[in-house]
Formats: structure tokens, sequence, C-alpha cells
């Protein structure tokens, strides 16, 4: 099958004609389409064709823009389960969790169409005789680049905001799972987005990502994905480009000493072993009270071993393969890095492709991995592995709890098992991290609240994406003298 960019209103391929694979990370021989390996030339069509169609929707009224977000919201329920299958093929994440991430698009465009509705500016207390008021404007054409690891819901969430908010947008979706981005695009123009609002530009990043932000038609560009990456967009933009940068994690889960072992385990699982380990908010380290360390590494051995590992959409799995041969090879690097660094793996962290099981035979898969007795200056406590893979360290106090969970570059999601009020508060008030979680695992957010974090892991802007000041990014405000 071969898919194409949409550009102008219109399916087209690549200027150049070239196209890419995509394939199936449960079995690397079951190649899922052809995609357009798109270059410079693909990026300046489309930016000049969303920006001659931005101004019509610009003017439109809100009711009109929210009309086609609540519409695309039905289409995506209806097409949902349709659509988590090919989540699954894509990227390799199991059914249900292709399903969660599918189902949560519609609300996704639910709440945006209910923010084209409310979005307003304010008045301000001034001298007698002036009014002074705020009014808010799109911001014009914003690029959306995004990862693959959840290709549906970080689209959305930059997506549906922007055209809301009465933007043009360039997309370029992840070149991993372009199929995601085609579905994505598809459904909003069923749900009657005016041809030339949208264009979808497929490829690489080094190829049409560095060309967008090259491009000096774009106003704004939201990214989701590393910070290398992330650190390269804000170089090349120029000055006066709006950028929003979200990155990575190396997310801990803090294990305080009333804790209960079970309760602590269950929740890093879900944390550390849910979508195979793929999620920027994903559990990578336990930092456990020592009393406890022994029982709880003892534990979650015994859950990860317990893990059912394949491909997403056989009966009983509870991992995924990761989602490429990139990622593969990492995490079985990050594994021997455990190694030479004299460290224990406690459980897992094969290659189950040659484990002799012919359902894993072609896959990119790993067993979960548990990791304890970690030297202090361990890889493993600092760099983001992105996979399944766990290392645990005891700690002796509060204090040394906060030190490290921030000892990393990355400010992202930390969570803490305890029922010790105070040590949450304290923990909340010091810690380096955006999002705090308390008897839950760092991953699962909530849509409409704030999402960003810290140091490597977020810019300024990056606040933004979520809660009250969503639109903020995606309008621009002018602040007008009204004089008699
Ligand atoms: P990536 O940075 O490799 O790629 C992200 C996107 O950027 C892709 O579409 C890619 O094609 C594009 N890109 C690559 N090079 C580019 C360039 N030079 N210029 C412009 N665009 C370029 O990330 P990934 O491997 O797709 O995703 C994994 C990373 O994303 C992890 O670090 C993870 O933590 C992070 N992530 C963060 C969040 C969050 O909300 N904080 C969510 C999901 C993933």
């Amino acid at each position: 099958m071969s898919y194409l960019n949409y550009i102008g209103g219109q399916w087209i391929g690549a200027a150049s004609g070239a196209t890419f694979e995509d394939t199936n990370p449960a079995d690397e021989r079951d190649l899922i389409g052809a995609f357009p390996d798109s270059g410079a030339a693909d990026v300046a069509a489309a930016v000049s064709a969303v920006k001659a169609a931005r101004p019509a929707w610009s003017a439109a009224s809100p009711e009109v823009r929210a009309d086609i977000l609540f519409k695309a919201a039905d289409i995506m329920s209806r097409r949902a389960d349709e659509i988590a299958a090919e989540l699954t093929r894509e990227e390799g994440k199991t059914i249900n969790e292709a399903r969660n991430e599918a189902r949560r698009i519609a609300a996704n465009f639910r709440l945006y169409a209910g923010e084209a509705l409310r979005l307003n500016g304010e008045t301000y207390p001034s001298e007698a005789g002036q009014l002074v008021l705020s009014v808010r404007q799109p911001v014009g054409v914003v690029a959306v680049i995004t990862p693959w690891n959840f290709p549906l819901s970080m689209a959305a969430r930059k997506i549906a905001p922007a055209l809301a908010a009465g933007n043009g947008v360039i997309f370029k979706p992840s070149e991993i799972t372009p199929l995601m981005g085609q579905r994505l695009v598809e459904v909003l123009l069923e749900a009657g987005l005016p041809a030339n609002l949208i264009a979808l530009v497929q490829g690489r990043g080094p190829t049409v990502g560095q060309a967008i932000t090259a491009e000096p038609g774009i106003d704004a560009l939201t990214f989701t994905g590393s910070f290398a990456v992330g650190k390269q967009i804000a170089a090349s933009l120029s000055t006066d480009t709006r950028c929003q940068l979200e990155m990575g994690g190396k997310n801990a889960t803090v294990v305080l000493a009333d804790a209960d072992i079970a309760k602590a385990a269950a929740i890093i699982e879900r944390g550390a072993f849910g979508l195979t380990g793929q999620a920027c908010t994903g559990t990578s380290r336990v930092l456990v009270a020592r009393p406890l360390y022994d029982a709880l590494v003892e534990k979650l051995a015994g859950v990860a071993k317990a893990i059912k590992v394949g491909p997403g959409t056989a009966d009983g799995v509870k991992m995924g393969p990761l989602a490429t041969r990139g990622q593969y090879e990492k995490v079985l690097a990050y594994i021997e890095i455990a190694k030479s660094e004299g460290a224990r793996i406690v459980t897992g962290g094969e290659a189950l492709r040659e484990s002799g099981d012919d359902a894993l035979a072609h896959g990119y898969f790993v067993s979960p991995a548990v990791i304890a007795d970690l030297p202090a200056d361990s890889r493993l406590m600092r760099e983001e592995i992105f996979g399944p893979v766990v290392a645990i360290r005891a700690i002796d106090s509060l204090d040394e709890a906060i030190a490290l969970a921030d000892e990393t570059e990355y400010g992202l999601a930390v969570s803490l098992v305890t029922n010790d009020l105070n040590a949450v508060m304290r923990f909340t008030r010091e810690t380096q991290h955006g999002i705090i979680k308390v008897n839950s695992p760092t991953t699962g957010v909530s849509l409409n609240a704030p999402f960003g974090g810290f140091k490597h892991s977020s810019n300024q802007a990056a606040k933004e994406q979520g809660g009250a000041n969503v639109m903020d990014f995606y309008s621009r405000i002018k602040t007008v003298y009204l004089g008699a």
C-alpha cells in the first residue's frame, strides 16, 4: 500500500518521488506501507498553501471551528477500534493500550472544541475615560512535529488547539508512525475541515523536520520528542517563531518506609512496563526506603517475570515489542552497561527473538528488566533509556530521596508511594519536577491539567500544554486602549 502527503487540498507524493517503508515492530517482515520521503520543496508548498487558506479560517466564527472538532470527535469515536488495531500494528503497543489512546482522541477534540467557544480576552482597570482590553488573534501557521510513542494523542493535543484558535497547521508525524498521522488528517477532513488548512508532510526528521525549522513562513512550532532534537530545533528557528518543546524524562517512583510493598510494586509495574517503558513519563528509577529494599526488589522481580511479552494483539499479552530496531538495540545496550557497571540484573533484559518462540522471532521483544545494586554513579540512574528497564536504589532519608530524584538533567514526572502527607508536601515544594503523583504511577495524566516539566524536559512554553493557559501558545494577545 502506498500513502501520500496532503498538500494544497490534494493527496500527492513527495516532489522527489522518494518513499520510505513503515514496518510492524512485532514482525519486521510485515510491511505496513510506503510513505512519501518528503523534503524542503514539499514543506515550502505546504506552508504556502496553508498560509493562503488560513485567513478565512481565522475569520470563521468560533462555532464553525468548534463544530468541526466536535464532528471529528464523533468520527474518532466511531473509528477508534479500527484505528487502534492499526496503531498496535504500526507502533507495537498492546491492543488495550492502543484502544485507550485512540478513544482518548475524541475527548481531546471535544475539549478543544470547547476552548474554541470560550476563547476570550479580558478588560482591565484603567484611568477614567479609557477602556483597556485584550483581544486574541491566531498566531498564523503552526508546525506540529510529533514522536512515535503516542502518535495519536501527542498530535491531537497540538493540532486541535491550533485549529480551535484559528490557525493553519503543518503536521509532520514521526517517520516511525506515519499511518497514524494519515488517519488523524483523514478524520479531520471527514469532519469538514476546509481543504488547505492542514498539510500532512511525511518524512524523516533530519530532512522534513529540519526543513520546517528553516521555513520562514512558520509562525509557531510545537514539538514533542527527545531533548537532543528539541535543542537542535530551538537553535535553528528564527527568534520570532514561537516554540514549544516537550522532551524527555528520567522519572522516579519514590517508595517511603510506610508503603505497602504489593501496592508499590503494582504502581511501579504500570509506570515502568506499561507501553513497553516507552512513555515520556515512564518510571525508569525506583528510590526505596532501605528497610523495604530487598522485599521490593523480590516482589518487582516476580511481577516482571509474570508479564507476558508478545505481539500486542495476542491473547494475554501485557507488553508489546519496542517500537524500532534502534530502540531494541538501545535497551539491550543499557543492559550490557548495567552488567559492566557491576549491577545485578535481577530479572529480564533478554532479547526474546532468540528465545526459540516463533511468535517472537521477528520482533523487537525484550523481557521486562529489574536491575538492583547499582553503583552511585550508574548511567542507568541518569540517562533516558525509554524501554522496560527499572533501576532500584535504596535511600536513607527524605532528603536523599529528593536529592537523588532530582539528580538528572530531566524533571518531568515523579511519583511517591506513601501516606505521609508532610513528606508529600515537602517533596512537592522542593523537587525540580513538573508533575508529582502520589500513590499512582508516574505515567497517566489528565487531559485538561497543565502538563510539562523542568530542566531538559520542557521549555517554558510547554507549560501551556493542558490547563487554563492552553490557548496562550496558539493565540496572540493584543492590548487595546479605547479612549473617548
Ligand atoms: P525524536 O526527537 O527522535 O523525534 C521526534 C520528532 O522530531 C519526529 O517526528 C522526528 O522525525 C522529528 N525530528 C528528528 N530530527 C529532527 C530535526 N533535526 N528537526 C526537526 N524535527 C526532527 O523523538 P522520538 O524518538 O520520536 O520520541 C522519543 C522521545 O520523545 C523521548 O525522548 C521521549 O521522552 C520524548 N517524548 C516526550 C514526551 C513529553 O510529553 N515530554 C512525550 C512523548 C515522547
